[in-house]
């Protein structure tokens, strides 16, 4: 069974749909690359789009109708909206999910040392990372430091041309005769990832010479620029990230290379079919989470009860409340658990296999099951299901394929999907294709981004 490439079909005018989609795709994950920044890019575009905060309407009792459309933000670092349909919520919704953090390296709470003349911020790096990606490359730092008096700064460096980047040092190769012995995992010591920030020293002469000048004048910079001291740091999440934009790639520019696209390319696509559908029978939500990478725990994380509770509210301000309403809202709804899939990359094809291998630029991708050592973990979606989804693709005329994570025994990963399937909703895996999933530049295919967006529209129109 022969699935054929996306853009075989296109005409002009889906060419042109689909360059608008990627331009603003490439905009996003530029300009947002923690999951704090993608939740508040996320909130404003659906401010604009007519989404109204579900905190002002439980506040204010606002009763919620067909139509209304609102979105909750949970430790502001997950995000949920919901445009209301005309059906009776018990009969379910239609929820689209994917997340919003990506793999990096955070500052440690107790970060920063001087060594060598040199100043240094110490991380501890988060999700699936290899070392050996983060040396010599420049990188940036995003976040937040929250202040005891209640405010919070936030910071965004290494990302404008004007910006100074930073950068983890690597060894020499003529000294590396010793680390190149070594297996890939231990070649770079994740220890060692500490990012080198500061370089020249302050000059105080006399008694009042500081014992480390260059981290002095680093902290000098950081009280001018920021208002900020090194305690400080204990209460900041401060994340390391490649710096720089997101590219088109390829002399043909069909696809695009970029930071955080593992699950930025579900969650954008998802957002954006979620605000483009503004009238549904049945309620839509889109659910962009945190955590993913580290499990799905913590309180912004979709082991939470945040998705619950929202629902809950949502079932009390539409008039439709009560606990058995909500078991069976949630019960009866059907979801489309989005994220990225290992695209076939022929240069380790005994990775894959290839017939049940997500190809790129071959669509949207489902992934019936994932898991590892015998679909272990996995939420394994129903075959009704499956039908129901090859259906609704087919009828948009939606270009899609059916992928396995790897060849059996090469690995396996987990994502969201199991969570939500506990009420006893209806999930299946689906996503877009990655090459060089979790390293610093990731690469999807145009034509996938662009699949995925209309699947995502049209599963909340149809679901
Ligand atoms: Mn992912
Ligand atoms: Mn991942």
């Amino acid at each position: 069974m022969e699935r054929p490439n996306a853009w075989k079909k296109y005409g002009d005018a889906d060419v042109a749909e689909l360059e608008r989609l990627c331009a603003d795709y490439r905009a996003f994950i530029s300009a947002n690359k923690t999951e704090r920044e993608c939740v508040a890019a996320g909130v404003k575009l659906a401010e604009a789009a007519g989404y109204v905060s579900l905190e002002a309407a439980v506040a204010e009792g606002c009763a919620l109708t067909a139509g209304s459309k609102v979105y909750a933000v949970c430790h502001n670092k997950t995000l949920m909206l919901v445009n209301l349909g005309s059906a009776p919520l018990e009969q379910g919704v239609n929820i689209l999910g994917a997340h919003v953090d990506s793999p990096r390296l955070d500052l440690k709470q107790n970060p920063l040392y001087e060594a060598g003349d040199m100043a240094y911020l110490d991380t501890h790096y988060y999700g699936g990372v290899k070392a050996y990606h983060w040396v010599a490359t420049p990188l940036a730092i995003h976040g937040v430091i929250c202040k005891k008096d209640g405010t919070t700064v936030e910071v965004a460096v290494g990302e404008d041309a004007a910006d100074p980047v930073f950068c983890i040092s690597d060894l020499l190769i003529h000294l590396a005769s010793d680390q190149l012995k070594k297996p890939a995992s231990e070649a770079v010591d994740h220890e060692n990832l500490d990012v080198i920030v500061a370089g020249r020293p302050v000059v105080i002469e006399g008694d009042d010479e500081p014992k480390e000048p260059v981290k002095q004048m680093l902290l000098n910079i950081l009280s001018d620029k920021y208002g900020i001291t090194e305690e400080d740091f204990l209460s900041a999440e401060l994340e390391v990230v490649p710096a720089g934009a997101a590219r088109e790639m390829g002399l043909d520019r069909s696809m695009i290379l970029g930071y955080g696209q593992d699950d930025r390319v579900c969650a954008y696509t998802s957002l954006a079919a979620q605000l483009d559908v503004p009238t549904v029978e049945r309620t839509s939500v889109t659910l962009l989470v945190d955590k993913e990478e580290i499990g799905s725990v913590g309180a912004s994380g979709m082991t939470s009860r945040f998705f619950e509770n929202t629902m809950a509210e949502i079932l009390e301000l539409a008039g439709q409340g009560g606990p058995l309403a909500l078991r069976r809202c949630l019960a009866n709804s059907r979801m489309l658990s989005s994220d990225v899939s290992a695209g076939f990359d022929a240069l380790y094809a005994d990775r894959f296999e290839k017939k049940n291998a997500a190809i790129m630029g071959h669509g949207l991708c489902f992934n019936k099951y994932t898991g590892a050592r015998g679909k272990s973990g996995s939420n394994d979606a129903d075959a009704e299901y499956m039908a129901l989804v090859r259906d609704i693709m087919d009828e948009a005329g939606v270009d899609f394929q059916t992928c396995e994570l790897g060849r059996i025994g090469a690995g396996g990963g987990g994502t969201i999907a199991y969570i939500l399937a506990e009420y006893g909703m209806d999930v299946i895996d689906s996503g877009v294709a990655v090459l060089s999933m979790h390293s610093l530049w990731e690469v999807t295919n145009k034509a996938d981004v662009y699949e995925a967006y209309k699947g995502y529209k049209a599963f909340i129109e149809r679901a």
